[in-house]
């Protein structure tokens, strides 16, 4: 038997992107491993990453391309070849090209966060083809926005300094659930002395395991932050120095927190003052000491109307305490922007001969369902669905099911397995997992380049995006050189290797070892140096005054709460968060048996007054709805779920589900202040019982 051991990067939506050692026998993968050797992953893994052979090698794995035999929806589909499957695709858009390109839309997202199999070949064939854009703001564009706007791009505290902080705040994020290495670190600071505080609306694992918990009403996070500030201000906790030499507008900024005395900031996050009182002495007054403190920032708080401005809030604090002096203080709430990629040249913009609309991938559901209009453009007449499962995850189903289930759309889903969205497609193309392509990585938790190296065959006839996309190419007869780039072309030059960062990035030596860090100094902002127009830490921002924002730290509301919309609150009087199960990572891993088992099926956790007052029992199931639909889950009758709230662990595929139907059935299209993004935890439902 031969055994070897190949180096990989796990693909997946998690901030972690752990470095892989994939045993392979006689070229089967026998075991997924944490490699012990990269610094942040330190050997170990998640418990569904950990299971990655059982998905690789599932019994339902799409093995050949399929067209449909049934109706949209039904799931039944025959067996094609490729040939076909290519013919029958080139045919269709050649034909919509020619009259509108722009009726072909894109939708994809993370389900790799490859550089190679996610936006490189893709993006080639889709600026050639002049397709509608996609605006991929379905996860954290509204927080990237706030805090760009602050700090001037998604840099700050490198992971591997959180185990010496002093105090850590973990704000809106379950890293138990959904960034583990941090966690870890976490508890190591812990073990050395220090305090760990949870911010957050339901009292999670990791919440639990902290030692303090405080539990803002949803979308409030911004309140709580300028009520930090007004505390900070007024009790002289600030790092003057650190203020004068490397922030701009804090008279503007001090004036601004004068109207958010702890009383109003408790009234509107539904918390006591002595917790904003506490938390802001704690903090300012550790930093005064000298002390690193640091705040673990995560997209929790950015999935609501206010989201963009609550993080832009909450990254002004580490400025007024001059938390930025220390490598292990400051804040991280994604690294992603210290890595210097070459998307342009992986997505050769340049094909563009013209910019086309964009759509946004968050209103996919309204926007399948417009007709064609000055305004709009033409309708959306076919549709390339890869790296995501839209039926499952984005917000207000019902109207993404009614546009998929269009007769006149064509619809291509390149994918693993048979998911809801797979389900309406006319065409489905078998595509690799992680274990048999080529990759490249960044990270939005860590700072190391990775590579993926491929450690078994494809499966069945399954084949990576890139080669689809370049079969496509070529059948529509794309004959430019780009599309004929091979995967190890496109990774060797993923990283600008004249940005001091990535000096030093050879892609052969990546593959050898695994990964390589970038080069960056420790405490990125300790004199300065901040990414935005002016330097410094902009608690003023010209730049949102000039995109019509408040150009301060501010207060946006929810769309939907009981203070912000009573009349919608006497229907639907309870709030509802759907936060990541522990056993999923988005939808992925639903379909691995082990995983679902260990999540039962969709709960609700509903306070003990609320269940109450509803006539509910813990084990009872429920009807969650709104006017936008409904979902049925099993009552957990727990205080982990704040009075008010309703707590759905997401993300399941529909057809696993108990009814058919999941969370997204309630949630909203609605935009963010900021980013364009999606505000699934700014959701007002109502509660009943099924009966029997
Ligand atoms: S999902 Fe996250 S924690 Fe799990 S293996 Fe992947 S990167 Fe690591």
């Amino acid at each position: 038997m031969t055994t070897t051991q190949v180096r990989a990067a796990c693909p997946l939506d998690c901030p972690d992107t752990c470095a892989l050692l994939v045993t392979v026998e006689d070229g089967v993968a026998t075991a997924v491993k944490g490699d012990p050797d990269h610094p942040t992953t330190a050997g170990v893994l998640c418990t569904k990453v950990a299971r990655y052979t059982e998905r690789t090698y599932h019994e339902d794995r799409l093995l050949y391309p399929l067209k449909r035999v049934g109706r949209k929806g039904e799931g039944k589909f025959e067996r094609i070849s490729w040939e076909e499957a290519l013919d029958t695709i080139a045919g269709k858009l050649t034909a919509i090209a020619a009259r509108a390109p722009e009726a072909i839309l894109p939708y994809s997202y993370c389900g790799t966060m490859g550089l190679i199999q996610g936006e490189s070949m893709s993006s080639r064939f889709f600026n050639k083809l002049g397709a509608s854009l996609l605006d991929r703001t379905i996860c954290a564009t509204a927080g990237f926005t706030g805090y760009k706007y602050t700090v001037g791009a998604s840099v700050g505290t490198d992971m591997e300094q959180f185990q010496n902080a002093k105090l850590l705040i973990i704000w809106g994020g379950n890293p138990i659930a959904s960034n583990l290495h941090f966690w870890t670190r976490a508890q190591e600071a812990k073990r050395n002395g220090a305090k760990l505080i949870a911010i957050d609306p339901y009292r999670s694992l990791t919440a639990e395991k902290c030692h303090q918990h405080i539990a803002p009403l949803p979308g409030t996070d911004s309140a709580l932050a300028l009520g930090l500030m007004h505390v900070l201000i007024n009790e002289d906790l600030l790092d003057h120095d650190y203020i004068a030499n490397y922030t701009l507008g804090f008279a503007q900024l001090r004036q601004r927190a004068q109207e958010w005395t702890p009383e109003r900031t408790a009234a509107t996050c539904g918390i006591t003052a002595q917790e904003v009182i506490d938390l802001a002495r704690l903090y300012g007054g550790m930093a005064k000491a000298g002390e690193p403190v640091a705040i673990r920032a995560n997209y929790g708080v950015q999935r609501v109307r206010g989201g963009g401005m609550a993080v832009r809030n909450i990254a002004c604090l580490p400025a007024l305490v001059g938390a930025w002096r220390h490598a292990a203080g400051g804040m991280q709430l994604s690294s992603s922007g210290s890595f210097p990629t070459n998307k342009p040249w992986l997505q050769r913009t340049d094909l563009l001969k013209k910019i086309p609309r964009t759509i946004n991938m968050t209103t996919i559901g309204d926007d399948l369902l417009r007709p064609a209009s000055p305004d709009f453009g033409p309708a959306v007449e076919a549709l390339i669905v890869y790296n995501s499962n839209p039926l499952a995850i984005a917000p207000e189903s019902d109207k993404v099911m009614r546009g998929f289930l269009r007769e006149d759309l064509f619809t291509v889903v390149l994918e693993q397995f048979q998911t809801d969205t797979a389900d309406y497609a006319d065409i489905v193309l078998p595509a690799t997992t992680q274990l048999e392509h080529i990759d490249a990585h960044t990270s939005y938790g860590h700072l190391y380049m990775m590579a993926n190296n491929p450690a078994i065959a494809p499966m069945g006839e399954a084949k990576p995006n890139t080669e689809i996309f370049r079969l496509l190419a070529a059948k529509m007869g794309f004959d430019d050189d780009c599309f004929k780039e091979s995967d190890d072309q496109l990774a060797a030059q993923a990283f600008n290797t004249r940005d001091v960062r990535a000096v030093g990035f050879d892609w052969d030596a990546l593959k050898r070892k695994g990964w390589q860090k970038l080069n960056m100094r420790d405490a990125p902002f300790a004199q300065g140096g901040f990414f935005t127009p002016s330097g410094k830490c902009e608690f003023y921002s010209a730049q949102m005054e000039k995109d019509g924002l408040d150009p301060l730290p501010a207060y946006v509301p929810p769309y939907e709460s009981v203070a912000s919309n009573p009349a919608l609150a006497a229907r639907y009087p309870l709030a509802m968060i759907s936060p990541p199960a522990r056993n999923f990572l988005n939808s992925t891993f639903v379909n691995v048996k082990s995983l679902r088992a260990a999540e039962g099926e969709p709960h609700l956790d509903i306070h003990p007054d609320d269940s109450a007052a509803r006539g509910i029992a813990a084990g009872d199931m429920v009807r969650i709805f709104n006017d936008r639909g409904s979902f049925v889950a099993k009552a957990r009758v727990t205080d982990k779920a704040r009075a008010g709230l309703v707590v759905g662990l997401s993300v399941w595929w529909k057809k696993l589900a108990t009814d058919g139907k999941n969370a997204n059935e309630v949630t909203s299209q609605q935009l963010t202040d900021m980013g364009r993004a999606p505000t699934f935890y700014d959701t007002l439902v109502q509660v009943e019982k099924v009966s029997a």
